[in-house]
């Protein structure tokens, strides 16, 4: 991109194009004046859009290009447009012959949908370059007798010496030997002869300016240069003058590109700023044709933290990759869509639908920065947006088909050890029914199956003795659950962190024993919770806590504040009991997962091993008595 864009042009509007044109038709010769296309409103306002993605089947899909098809494909939507695939698979011979299958596969993962394209066809197919190659002969044909084009005889080893000659000017700049040498109809001659050529766009002196929605309007210098002849075989003078046409027949991007988006009727082009060079190319064509160019949007790199180029290294890995790890559809394109477009809402979750809703041209200049941790924290959010939809018939939503069917496979494949309450669940319904129920239960932490199969462990079996007692710790009151200024600093220098033994806590946890199995329910649960931590701070008053009390606004701050602090003991109480101290829902959610019967088999457990570490604590205090005694 390095010079093209004109210093002056990413500042203010150049003279040649009037300011009121920025946002109208200029293009089109139309300049009333129309609303900016930065807002949704706006966009509308401009549409329907035709946009197209027009991938080559030489590499998978990888992040930047799935934001191309979804920029595009957003705006077509946006719009009441329609959004073209078109595959150009000019380069043969670094087509990679699996590429164009799995980009319709990564698409429709996506949901990035074509309305016209291959398999779905439409009113201006063929869409695969390859299968439309006499369009872009004949296109050729007529460029070369309008004099824009000409057929050039140069052998490679000429090109060769030539580029050589003029050191690193490469292929490009070429001294049209041919055009001077050969009239159009020698050339057709020739050519109709079986004589190998190319077909070259004769560049004109000045290239026309390009307005680019993003950048503003850039100018690109024609490379016309003159080099002193050292043999009379070659022209001082040096052009741009591309190749259109190849010598196996293929057209190359510049030619079919244009001759595409002009014949499918596309009125958008939204790609990656690599491509901004030869757009210069493309309006000499589209002007040489006679055509209205499209509008055009070249949006910036994708960057890693270190600002280096987003590659393979560092996880620019492709689509079907981030698919494997098990991202959903909705979280990549949420993901890829923030990157380097602003939108006002107040969230950056985005359904595809959001997205839709929302769409517009405000896209940023620079390049943008890849942080990854946004794609977990939308994922999370998007599993705990889909826990609370209703069971959708849309596949891409559906969190059994995201989430719990690739969980239960990896369960299945997971060592007997690790799943014994799940494997011990009768049908495989009831399986699936399970791993749903923790899944809704903690699905604004759910990342990927495994990961969320490591934090929830303890809900496929139950904690070992050894692992209860390896986290085990003093049951401990914490006072800072609920500060007034009032009361804080009495309760700082009461040294509120009373230690409470076992027996005192253990009888009351085992009044969940009492909760019927038929009235095992959250409400239920948190009501016991409540009502066993007000019973408990009764026992522990202000004088027992050496607090004196003031008043009796006073005397209720610390008595909430200590039913607080027993609420907190008991769920943590709960968590070491249920969950290794793992961490994961809510207690009284877990509870309901887990089921009445695992629940009061696991407190017993917890219960006994409780006991005996208090019997181990007390002589062990014991021992250290006797020996300072003796001491
Ligand atoms: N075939 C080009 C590519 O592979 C298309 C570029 C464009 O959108 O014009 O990205």
């Amino acid at each position: 991109m390095k010079g093209i864009v004109s210093k002056a042009a990413r500042t203010v509007r150049s003279p040649r194009v009037c300011h009121r044109c920025r946002n109208s038709r200029s293009y089109s010769g139309i300049t009333e004046k129309l609303p900016s296309l930065s807002t949704p409103e706006g966009l509308r306002a401009h549409g329907p859009f035709r946009t197209r993605f027009a991938p080559s089947p030489t590499g998978y899909l990888h992040l930047g290009s799935l934001r191309t098809a979804l920029f595009n494909y957003l705006i077509a939507k946006a719009t009441g447009g329609q959004f073209l695939l078109r595959i150009e698979d000019t380069d043969q011979k670094r087509t990679i012959p699996d590429a164009e299958q799995r980009l319709f596969e990564d698409l429709e993962w996506a949901g990035i949908e074509w309305d016209e394209g291959p398999k779905v066809g439409g009113l201006y197919g063929p869409y695969k370059q390859s299968e439309r190659l006499a369009i872009y002969t004949s296109h050729a044909e007529q460029l070369i007798k309008s004099g824009h084009a000409y057929r050039c005889f140069c052998t490679q080893e000429r090109l060769h010496k030539l580029a050589q000659l003029r050191n690193t000017e490469g292929a490009a700049a070429y001294d049209r030997a041919c055009q001077r040498k050969y009239s159009i109809d020698q050339a057709a001659e020739m050519a109709a002869e079986g004589k190998p050529h190319v077909v070259r766009l004769k560049v004109p002196k000045k290239y026309p300016p390009l307005t680019d929605i993003v950048h503003g309007v850039a100018t690109k210098r024609v490379r016309a240069k003159k080099y002193p002849t050292t043999t009379t075989d070659f022209v001082p003078s040096s052009f741009d003058d591309p190749i259109l046409i190849k010598s196996d027949g293929f057209p190359t991007y510049h030619l079919a590109n244009v001759v595409d988006d002009h014949l499918m009727k596309i009125t958008h082009v939204i790609r990656g700023a690599e491509w901004m060079p030869s757009t210069p190319q493309h309006l000499v064509l589209y002007n040489a044709f006679g055509w209205t160019p499209p509008q055009f949007a070249h949006v910036g790199l994708l960057l890693d933290a270190s600002r280096a180029k987003l590659s393979k290294r560092n996880q620019d890995i492709d689509v079907a990759s981030y698919r494997k790890q098990g991202i959903f559809p909705e979280t990549l394109t949420n993901f890829v869509a923030l990157l380097g477009w602003s939108h006002t809402q107040k969230k950056d979750i985005m359904s595809m639908d959001d997205l839709i809703q929302n769409a517009s041209m405000k896209y940023t200049r620079g390049d943008s920065v890849v942080s990854f941790e946004k794609l977990w924290y939308l994922q999370k959010n998007h599993a705990a947006r889909y826990a609370l939809l209703p069971p959708s018939s849309n596949p891409s939503h559906s969190l059994i088909n995201l989430a719990v069917e690739p969980l239960v496979k990896l369960l299945n494949e997971a060592p007997a050890e690790d799943k014994s309450f799940f494997t011990a669940i009768p049908s495989e319904m009831g399986k699936k029914d399970y791993v749903l129920k923790v899944l809704l239960a903690d699905a604004i932490k759910y990342t990927t199956p495994p990961d969320f199969l490591e934090r929830n462990r303890f809900f496929f079996k139950a904690p070992v003795r050894a692992e209860l007692e390896a986290t085990i710790t003093p049951l401990q009151l914490g006072t800072t659950v609920l500060r007034t200024t009032a009361i804080s600093d009495k309760l700082e220098s009461a040294s509120l962190r009373p230690q409470i033994l076992p027996s005192h806590l253990l009888p009351i946890i085992a009044q969940f024993e009492q909760i019927e199995e038929s009235s095992w329910d959250s409400e239920e649960i948190r009501g016991w919770i409540n009502t066993i931590s007000l019973q408990a701070s009764l026992k522990l008053t202000p004088p027992e806590l050496g607090i004196k009390v003031e008043n009796e606004a006073e005397r209720e701050a610390i008595e909430a504040n200590v039913q607080k602090a027993w609420g907190k003991m008991i769920h943590e109480y709960l968590r070491w009991a249920l969950l290794a101290k793992m961490s994961g829902p809510e207690s009284a959610a877990t509870m309901i997962v887990l089921g009445r019967d695992e629940v009061l088999k696991r407190l017993s457990l917890a219960q006994e091993v409780m006991t005996e570490w208090e019997e181990q604590q007390e002589v062990e205090k014991e021992v250290v008595g006797e020996r300072t005694n003796t001491a």
